[in-house]
């Protein structure tokens, strides 16, 4: 059962997140996870992007491998803007052949990744670690791109504020670099931003995350 979509720490119940640098743990590790080119190393790399992808691509095969990622934009670190997009074009490109979901990383570049959805229009998208404004949420979604909410949803009030008008079928939530058992909190403190009970919110994430992962346990 997964309900934590994004942790960078081992989890039996949650989807952790293999940089490519760390790409031969992720070929040894037994419980869900997601790989991919993360944008603060595209430009620390020690191999060509092409024998990385094909390093990648043998992974998502497996079946503990449950989507491509994180990997993004980042404005702010990285290589260039222009060779972080073909970086992340190529990943979308594996994503599309194994049909895997892909978790993005996005910093100051939501005009790019939504360009590159309309490019990829059967590559089921989730930005991670919202963060940002209102219009950015709605822009986001429109384009059929989904949310995933970390713990600073606990103190934001705008982002409390986004997740609370936001359909449930288009959000998840995650902990990131945070204790993956921060779930639990995290979790409790989201159905009563919705004003649901915890046990009908938990069903329902579990099923979002299952659905959207194609996730069968
Ligand atoms: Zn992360």
């Amino acid at each position: 059962m997964i309900r934590n979509i994004h942790t960078h720490i081992p989890a039996k119940d949650a989807i952790r997140s293999f940089s490519f640098g760390e790409i031969h743990e992720a070929i040894h590790y037994d419980a869900p996870f997601s790989v991919g080119i993360h944008p603060w190393e595209t430009n620390t790399m020690n191999c060509s992007v092409a024998e990385a992808c094909l390093q990648l691509e043998q992974l998502l095969y497996r079946k503990n491998c449950f989507a491509v990622g994180e990997c993004g934009l980042d404005k702010l670190r990285g290589a260039s803007l222009k060779e972080q997009i073909e970086i992340l074009s190529l990943q979308l490109a594996l994503a599309e052949k194994t049909g895997k979901p892909v978790i993005i990383h996005c910093v100051k570049a939501f005009n790019e990744l939504i360009s590159l959805k309309k490019e990829w229009i059967n590559v089921a998208m989730v930005v991670h670690g919202f963060r940002s404004k209102m219009q950015v949420a709605q822009m986001i979604i429109k384009q059929g791109i989904k949310l995933s909410f970390g713990t600073y949803l606990l103190s934001s009030p705008s982002i409390q504020e986004i997740y609370s008008i936001l359909p449930d079928t288009e959000t998840f939530l995650e902990t990131d670099e945070q204790e993956p058992a921060e779930i639990n909190k995290l979790i409790q403190f989201a159905a009563k931003l919705k004003n649901v009970s915890l046990e009908a919110f938990e069903k329902k994430i579990v099923q979002n995350t299952h659905t959207f992962f194609d996730v069968k346990l």
